[in-house]
C-alpha cells in the first residue's frame, strides 16, 4: 500500500514513533508540527490519511478537523484523532468534529496500525456497487452521492458507508457488533458507542430532508433500515 500519511503532532518523539511504524508498513509519511503547517501540507497534496493530535500549540486538532470537514476539497479526508483524553465526552467531541476514529495515548503500535489499516480499508472505493433507491433516498456508491428528491445530502464517509450498509440490507435488524463488523471492518478497538454516535449524525443529516424515520432504532436489539419510510417529497421523487 503506497498510501501517504500526514502526521500532525507537536511532540517530536511521538511523531517519530508514528512515522517509523507507518513507514515500516510500506506507507510514506509527512510530519507537521502544528495546525498551520498541517494546513499547508494538505493544501500542497491531499494525503490518504491524517493522524491528528488533539493538543497542538495554537489551533487544536479538533478545530482543524472541523475546518477540513467544512471544506469541499478535504471533507472526505480520513482522520484518526490522537488524544491523551480518555473521557467519553472528549472522544465523542472528536468524532463529532469529523474524526473517523480516535486513539488514546499511550497506544500500542499494534493498535495504531490496526486502526490505520481499518480506516484505509473502509475508505477503499466500492465503485462497482450499484446505486440503491429506497424510502425516497437515492445512494450511488460510484459517485458517493446521496440525494433525496434531487437534493444532495452531505454525509461523512463513515456515515455514507453506514447508510450504504443499512440500505443494502433493509428490514433486517443489525445489532451494534454486526454494524461495527460490516461498516468499520476491524472493530477490535472500537466501542459500540461509536455506532450510536454515527447513527445519530446520519439521522440528523436525513432529518434535514425528512427522511430520518428510515433509520430505526429497535430497542435493545440494534438498527434497521425501513424501506417503507420516507418523506412525502422522497416518495414523490421516487414515483415520478
Ligand atoms: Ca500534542
Amino acid at each position: 500500500m503506497s498510501a501517504e500519511v500526514l502526521i500532525v503532532e507537536d511532540e517530536a518523539a511521538i511523531a517519530e514513533l508514528l512515522a517509523i511504524n507507518i513507514r515500516h508498513a510500506g506507507m510514506t509519511v509527512r510530519v507537521a508540527l502544528d495546525a498551520e503547517q498541517a494546513r499547508r501540507e494538505v493544501d500542497k497534496q491531499l494525503p490518504k490519511l491524517v493522524l491528528l493530535d488533539w493538543m497542538l500549540p495554537g489551533q487544536s486538532g479538533v478545530q482543524l478537523a472541523r475546518q477540513w470537514r467544512a471544506d469541499e476539497r478535504t471533507r472526505d479526508l480520513p482522520i484518526i484523532m490522537l488524544t491523551a483524553r480518555a473521557a467519553e465526552d472528549d472522544r465523542v467531541a472528536g468524532l463529532d468534529a469529523g474524526a473517523d476514529d480516535y486513539l488514546t495515548k499511550p497506544f500500542s503500535t499494534k493498535e495504531l496500525m490496526a486502526r490505520v489499516r481499518a480506516v484505509l480499508r473502509r475508505r477503499a472505493p466500492e465503485a462497482l456497487d450499484k446505486p440503491i433507491e429506497s424510502a425516497g433516498i437515492h445512494l450511488d456508491p460510484a459517485t458517493r452521492r446521496v440525494t433525496v428528491g434531487g437534493r444532495d445530502i452531505k454525509l461523512s464517509p463513515t456515515e455514507f458507508k453506514l447508510l450504504h450498509f443499512l440500505m443494502a440490507h433493509p428490514e433486517r435488524v443489525h445489532n451494534r457488533t454486526q454494524v461495527l463488523d460490516r461498516v468499520w471492518g476491524d472493530h477490535v478497538f472500537i466501542e459500540e458507542r461509536t455506532v450510536d454516535v454515527h447513527v445519530k449524525r446520519l439521522r440528523e443529516a436525513l432529518r434535514a430532508v425528512g427522511c430520518d424515520a428510515a433509520v430505526e432504532t429497535v430497542r435493545g436489539a440494534g438498527y434497521r433500515f425501513n424501506a417503507r419510510a420516507g418523506s412525502l417529497s422522497g416518495a414523490a421523487a421516487a414515483s415520478s
